[in-house]
């Protein structure tokens, strides 16, 4: 399918090369956002924060 129109929708900005797979995990009663390069985000009380934080990652390479 040909998608034209740039849309800022694809996580796939491998300019490194190596893969940015984003997770959150659960430490306690923190979520962490980690991520597959070894990045690791704060500890946050809401998993949402944590989500916001790798999207943050991903979106700042
Ligand atoms: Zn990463």
């Amino acid at each position: 399918m040909a998608v034209s129109g740039a849309q800022q929708d694809g996580p796939e900005h491998a300019r490194s090369g190596q893969e940015h797979r984003t997770a959150t995990t659960e430490q306690g009663r923190f979520s962490v956002a980690r991520c597959s390069c070894g990045w690791r985000g704060p500890a946050r009380r809401a998993r949402s924060q944590a989500r916001t934080d790798a999207e943050g990652h991903r979106a700042g390479l």
